[in-house]
């Protein structure tokens, strides 16, 4: 099947998995990881109508943007302290925030640069200890030391589920992040917004969307398996 045909079907799936769940969200965002994949492909899926493109890595951004002026980028890979300056105005969302210094330093090179930059926290619901991520009981606290920020605006959460077989076996660790995301849009301080609540990937998205996820980030059911 084509890059255009796969977004179909997938975008048929989404919007078979918002009908059939109350917890579903009204709009669902899909974006298009193409972390190791070429421009062209790219460029066939933004053709197809993709405007949103994730990438793992600082580097490949750079790499690629120029060639690609009219794509949106967004980050979803840990992100080191020393890369925030280079890739802040570079994207439209930081999915990875995963520590108060990435926080407070994205803090203050957008202050430097007079931009709003926009994030998610990361959070790692299932305590996985080889993933990024800040732990669910932390998230109360995280959000307080960000209270005075005044250019990262945080717009919601992200999570990384540990990969199962069975993409079933994943509803609990989505429905987890739901009420997080729930519980915190009533807890949270008044400059954060629960807007976004990004996870599931291409084995697991429809249980994702089934479970009230708005962002689904889906690279190897668009471009193929990645080498
Ligand atoms: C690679 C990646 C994805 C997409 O994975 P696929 O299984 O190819 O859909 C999603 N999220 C993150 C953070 C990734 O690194």
């Amino acid at each position: 099947m084509s890059i255009k045909e796969n977004i179909a079907l997938i975008k048929k799936e989404i919007a078979e998995a918002q009908s059939r769940s109350r917890y579903a969200a009204a709009d669902v965002e899909l974006l298009a990881v193409s972390k190791t994949k070429p421009v062209a492909m790219i460029e066939e899926a933004y053709a197809a109508g993709q405007l949103n493109f994730g990438e793992n890595r600082v580097q490949e951004i750079l790499a690629k943007a120029p060639l690609l002026p009219y794509v949106h980028w967004h980050l979803i890979g840990h992100l080191q302290t020393n890369k925030v300056r280079q890739i802040i105005d570079k994207v439209d969302l930081i999915h990875s925030l995963d520590s108060i210094e990435l926080a407070a330093e994205i803090e203050k090179r957008a202050a430097a640069k007079d931009i709003n930059v926009a994030a998610l926290v990361q959070v790692n619901i299932a305590e996985d200890e080889h993933k990024f991520g800040i732990k669910k009981e932390e998230l109360g606290d995280f959000l307080l030391a960000m209270t005075d920020f005044g250019h990262l605006q945080i717009k919601g959460l992200m999570t990384i589920g540990p990969f199962c077989e069975n993409p079933e076996a994943m509803r609990p660790v989505f429905k987890a992040m739901r009420l997080l995301f729930e519980q915190t849009k009533t807890t949270a301080p008044p400059n954060i917004q629960m807007q976004y609540l990004s996870m599931g990937m291409s084995h697991d998205y429809m249980i994702a969307v089934e479970e009230g996820a708005n962002i689904v980030r889906v690279g190897s059911s668009i471009f193929g398996v990645r080498s």
